[in-house]
């Protein structure tokens, strides 16, 4: 209280009514808390009531749908995800899907949609900063007409924002994964397609259109083929999961999915275990030209291909390390913490900072992403569970 400067009876009424509304409880050990030092009654401890609100999470990649509802201390409740779909060309089919699996997680997880306090949705398309809550219809073609944040806005009840998965998996990654604790980071999420994320100074950098980190899209065989962009040989065409797994199709069936190709790797399969080398070269190349720009302290791989492991990264890390320019020096490359769930955790983490900027949820920042030299786990907000 005496922090706060406020007068004990505004702080007694602002309590009643957090305690009226359970988002606070009284601790069972109030009891024994010392006298105030005034020689007044012990203060009363309180504590917050996880389950007395929550966020809801989406993440659209290319071909899943993920959901994941947090409750108010940010400790991940229930996650899911969906059988395969086209998610860039099917932009209903998607939205329907992800709205049962929110329904569905909400019901499960006992947490009533009144008790929602806002939500996040990361999407695998570059979110356009000329309309907020639209996607780039050159990504994702049948999402043009669709206002993503004000879909689940209306559904929901309560504020939704929407982000470009790769800068949602750098924030996930930086706040509660393996950046915790460092100011600049570069994130690449290895999935169907590649994209990545730039943490600079504890805070995401979008650029002047969001696309900063697009690192997908760099061309690195200008006679190669034709890209979703529209361009020619970009780095996704060459290292994406869609284009690794079609190469394996001829000899491993036309059902090959990234999954495969890493049990395959995992087996020793010959074809996939070059299909990964190669992939690591290519990226890590790329990330000598990203690194020599953005001199990050650290690069974190992730997305569905980061289970790959060690291969992938060694390959990385010496494609790295060899095509970096001497004067630049030593650049630590490291696999993501939060598996393929970062993006959805990232939704999660975009909900709850927005819900601290507009005051519905009062004390929750992102500790560790916004606040300069905070300590991550000493106030902000937790995803527990998040690791997979
Ligand atoms: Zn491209």
């Amino acid at each position: 209280m005496r922090e706060t400067g406020l007068s004990r009876t505004t702080v007694s009424s602002l309590v009643a009514e957090l305690l009226e509304e359970e988002i606070v409880v009284e601790r069972s050990d109030s009891a024994r808390a010392a006298p105030s030092p005034s020689g007044g009654r012990p203060a009363t401890l309180l504590s917050l009531e996880p389950s007395s609100g929550g966020f809801v999470g989406i993440d659209f990649g290319r071909e899943v749908v993920r959901v994941a509802v947090a409750n108010r201390a940010g400790e991940l409740l229930l996650d899911g995800r969906s059988d395969r779909l086209e998610v860039a060309h099917r932009a209903e089919e998607a939205l329907d899907v992800a709205d049962a699996m929110v329904w569905r997680l909400l019901e499960q997880a006992e947490l009533g949609p009144d008790r929602v306090i806002s939500g996040g949705v990361a999407v695998s398309a570059p979110v356009r900063s000329d309309s907020p809550g639209y996607v780039s219809e050159v990504i994702f073609p049948s999402w043009a007409d669709v206002n993503v944040a004000a879909f689940f806005g209306e559904r929901l009840g309560v504020p939704v924002h929407v982000g470009n998965d790769a800068n949602l998996g750098a924030l996930a990654e930086a706040a509660f994964g393996a950046g915790r604790a460092r100011r600049n980071l570069f994130y690449v999420m290895l999935s169907e397609g590649i994209g990545g994320g730039v943490i600079v100074d504890g805070r995401i950098y979008l650029g002047q259109t969001g696309a900063a980190g697009e690192l997908g899209h760099i061309v690195v065989d200008p006679d190669g083929q034709i890209c979703r962009c529209g361009n020619r040989g970009c780095l996704a065409t060459v290292a994406g999961g869609a284009a690794l797994t079609a190469a394996l199709r001829q000899i491993h069936g036309p059902h090959m999915t990234v999954d495969e190709l890493i049990a395959l790797s995992h087996d020793g399969d010959p074809g996939a275990a070059r299909l990964i080398a190669d992939a690591g070269e290519a990226i890590g190349r790329v990330l000598a030209a990203t690194c020599s720009v953005l001199d990050p302290e650290l690069v974190i791989i992730g997305g569905e291909l980061a289970p790959a492991g060690r291969p992938l990264l060694d390959s990385v890390r010496g494609s790295l390390e060899r095509w970096i320019s001497p004067a630049s020096g030593h650049y630590a490359v490291a696999l993501g913490e939060l598996g393929a769930k970062a993006e959805v955790l990232g939704a999660i983490a975009l909900a709850m900072s927005h819900a601290a900027d507009e005051a519905l949820a009062p004390g929750y920042g992102l500790t560790g992403v916004n606040a300069p030299g905070a300590t991550p786990g000493s106030g902000g907000p937790t995803i527990a569970g998040a690791r997979t």
